[in-house]
């Protein structure tokens, strides 16, 4: 996908010269001429390079970057300062306030794309160890950590907005003998298909996760428990009809789920949920496994 890049200057024309170079070359090329119309754009495109005038009228480049530098959503942006001062006291300042990079005016052609090309290379191993962070490796879904912060975060917006929540905690069934029998990269092979499964059965839009080893979390928002209980449902049963094949054999897996519903009355703290819905896991496993079951409203 080609990088977007925003490039904020109050003088027309060297900004219709920077648009034009940048066009040229392929980039995408968002442009304004002032510091308030910077933040806004930067927030809403969220482009992967900023250049950045440093001298413009009300916000200046300093002032815009320290702002950038402040908001989660665009600090991690790298931001090259435009300078027609040739002063170190400037480049100074602009490092100082976490610019990554400088170029100086009139702007060489070479030197602009040279520096460009260092930041989208810079801002792509970020983007890559950040997505490592989040990221569980094997299956591609949120880690416990960010699966648990999410799901609070989503508790919380929930509760402001007086709705309803749901968390369905899912366990493969028998796990363990899958990979004493067949071994752990093929438990590896059907633990990623499981993921899958999960994840298209619920929709994109969920925010699903690893929770352990074999286990998996997902969060309802917005939905009646009725229409819960259907989609793990469907989970279930996609799972049960899935043909795995390791090597030359097709072999059948189940899941057990358990639901914890957080009504719009009900009184309950998101680590309540967690436990409610292994309680209701716990119930699954124990009458027969390849089962949804839900606690909602104290153990039922
Ligand atoms: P139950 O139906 O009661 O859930 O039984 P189970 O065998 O699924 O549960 P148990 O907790 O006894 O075993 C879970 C197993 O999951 C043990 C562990 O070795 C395996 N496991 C955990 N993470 C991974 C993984 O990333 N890859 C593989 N291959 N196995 C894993
Ligand atoms: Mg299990
Ligand atoms: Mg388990």
């Amino acid at each position: 996908m080609n990088k977007k890049i925003l490039v904020v200057d109050d003088s027309r024309l060297e900004l219709r010269i920077l648009i034009d170079i940048l066009s040229n070359e392929g980039y995408v090329v968002f442009a304004c001429t002032n510091g308030y119309d910077a933040l806004d754009l930067a927030n809403r495109i969220l482009p992967d390079v900023i250049l950045l005038n440093i001298v413009m009228p009300g916000l200046d480049g300093f002032e815009v970057c320290k702002l950038l530098k402040k908001s989660d959503n665009t600090r991690d942006i790298p931001v090259i300062m435009i300078t027609s001062k040739t002063g170190s006291k400037d480049i100074k300042k602009a490092l100082e306030l976490e610019a990554f990079d400088y170029l100086k005016k009139p702007i060489d052609e070479v030197e602009l794309f040279a520096r460009i090309n260092s930041a989208l290379r810079f801002k792509s191993y970020q983007d890559k160890l950040k997505e490592m962070a989040m990221k569980d490796g094997l299956t591609g879904l949120y880690n416990h950590s960010l699966l648990i912060e999410l799901f609070q975060k989503e508790f919380k917006n929930q509760e402001k907005k007086n709705r309803s929540i749901g968390f369905a905690m899912l366990d493969i069934d028998f796990y363990k003998k899958v990979n004493d029998s067949y071994g752990h990269i093929s438990g590896d092979i059907i633990l990623k298909k499981i993921s899958s499964i999960i994840t298209s059965t619920v929709g994109a839009s969920k925010t699903v996760g690893r929770y352990g080893g074999e286990e998996f979390g997902v969060v309802f928002t917005d939905m009646c428990l009725d229409d819960i209980k259907k989609i793990c449902e469907n989970i279930r049963r996609n799972v049960e009809e899935h043909e795995f094949i390791i090597g030359d054999k097709s072999i059948k897996i189940t899941i057990s789920i358990g639901i914890s519903y957080k009504a719009l009355d009900e009184n309950m703290s998101w680590n309540e949920m967690i436990e409610k819905a292994d309680e209701a896991l716990y119930r699954a496993k124990n009458s027969g496994r390849n089962k949804v079951e839900i606690t909602f409203r104290h153990g039922l």
